[in-house]
C-alpha cells in the first residue's frame, strides 16, 4: 500500500473498523474512505456495485457485519446468517465485475471454529467439526465468506485474504447488555455497579475461558497483513493466551475500582468452554506483533472520558 493508495474501510464506524481507520491514519495513509451503511448498504448489490465502479479502491478492509454476543446470536440466528452471507457475496461479485484489482481483506472470527477443538485452535480446524449451537447462523455465514474469498481468488484471481480475530474489545464498542459481547458488557456492569453502589450479575458459571484482544492491536495486524500477506490461507489474530470469565471479571473489577459483589446467573448459557487461538502463523508473518494485556486495554478505555460517558449513557 502506498501512502496515497485509495483505501476503503467497510464497517468503519464499528469497533474494529474505527480501529483500522485510526491505525491507517497514524501510519500516514492519506486517502481513506469509509462509507457509512446509510451511504452504501452492503445488502443492496446495486449500491455496492455502483460504489466500486465509481471508486475502484486499491485496498478494501471488509470489517462490516452484523455482530453480537452469545444472546444476540442465539435469538436472531437467521438474521446473522442472511446479512453476513449477503454482504460478503455482494462485495465479492462487485469486486469481480467492477474492481478486480482491489485487494480485499475479510475478517471471519475465531468463534466460527468448531465447538470442540484441541487447544490452542489452529487455522486447520476451520470447517472440521460440529458448530456451537449458540452462534450457528453467524458461523455458517462467516465460514461461507471465507470459502467465497478463497474461491474468488482461485477462479477469478482476486487478491483476497482472510483473518480470524478472537474476542475483541476496545473504544467504540457496543455496550448492549443483552445482545452485546462479554467484555464490554462486563465493563459496563462494573461501572454502573460502582456508580450505583450495586451488585454485578454475570452469566453462566464463570469457568469458560476467553482471549481478550484490544481492537487497535487487531487493527495493527490487519493493516500489516494487507501490506505484507497474500495467500488463500486464513490467519488467526489473537493473543495466544486466555483468562477464565471469573479472571476477566476480577481484572475489570480491579480497574474500575469498585467494591461490588459478583453473582453468577447459572440460567444463562456458558457457550463454548475454551477457544484459545494458535497465533503461530501470524507471528511467522508479523513477528513484532505484541498485543497488550487485558488490564492495559481496559485502562485505556477507562482513561477515555468520552467512552466512559458513552458507556454510562447507553
Ligand atoms: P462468545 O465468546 O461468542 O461466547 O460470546 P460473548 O462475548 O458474549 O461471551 C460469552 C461468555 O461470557 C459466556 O461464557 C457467558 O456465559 C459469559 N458471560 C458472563 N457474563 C456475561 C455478560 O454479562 N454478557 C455476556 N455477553 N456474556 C457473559
Amino acid at each position: 500500500m502506498e501512502k496515497n493508495s485509495k483505501i476503503a474501510v467497510l464497517g468503519g464506524s464499528g469497533l474494529l473498523g474505527s480501529a483500522v481507520k485510526k491505525v491507517l491514519n497514524k501510519q500516514g495513509f492519506e486517502s481513506i474512505h469509509s462509507p457509512r451503511s446509510s451511504e452504501i448498504d452492503l445488502l443492496e448489490k446495486s449500491r455496492i456495485e455502483d460504489y466500486l465502479e465509481a471508486e475502484r479502491p486499491e485496498n478494501i478492509f471488509m470489517v462490516a457485519g452484523l455482530v453480537g454476543g452469545i444472546l444476540g446470536n442465539n435469538t436472531r440466528p437467521a438474521d446473522f446468517l442472511y446479512q453476513n452471507s449477503m454482504m460478503i457475496l455482494n462485495l465479492l461479485e462487485g469486486i469481480r465485475k467492477f474492481s478486480p484489482k482491489s485487494k480485499l481483506l475479510f475478517t471471519g472470527s475465531t468463534c466460527i471454529y468448531p465447538k470442540e477443538n484441541p487447544q490452542p485452535i489452529n487455522e486447520d480446524r476451520f470447517m472440521c467439526g460440529k458448530l456451537e449451537e449458540t452462534n450457528k447462523g453467524y458461523a455458517v455465514a462467516k465460514g461461507l465468506g471465507i470459502v467465497a474469498c478463497q474461491l474468488y481468488r482461485k477462479q477469478h484471481g482476486l487478491d483476497t485474504i482472510c483473518a480470524m480475530p478472537t474476542n475483541m474489545y476496545g473504544l467504540n464498542d457496543t455496550y448492549d447488555l443483552e445482545n452485546g459481547h462479554m467484555i464490554p458488557g462486563l465493563i459496563k456492569k462494573f461501572l454502573v455497579a460502582k456508580r450505583d453502589n450495586g451488585k454485578v450479575t454475570l452469566w453462566g458459571s464463570g469457568n469458560p475461558r476467553r482471549e481478550a484482544l484490544y481492537s487497535e492491536d487487531c487493527a495493527n495486524a490487519l493493516v500489516y497483513l494487507m501490506e505484507n500477506y497474500s495467500s488463500e490461507k486464513i490467519v488467526n489474530i489473537g493473543t495466544g493466551y486466555d483468562y477464565s470469565i471469573k479472571e476477566i471479571a476480577e481484572i475489570i473489577k480491579g480497574e474500575t475500582g469498585g467494591e461490588c459483589k459478583i453473582e453468577w446467573d447459572s440460567s444463562r448459557p456458558d457457550g463454548t468452554f475454551e477457544k484459545r487461538t494458535d497465533i503461530f502463523r501470524l507471528k511467522e508473518i508479523y513477528s513484532e506483533f505484541n498485543p497488550r494485556s487485558l488490564k492495559e486495554g481496559v485502562r485505556e478505555i477507562l482513561d477515555n472520558k468520552r467512552e466512559v460517558e458513552r458507556i454510562l449513557q447507553d
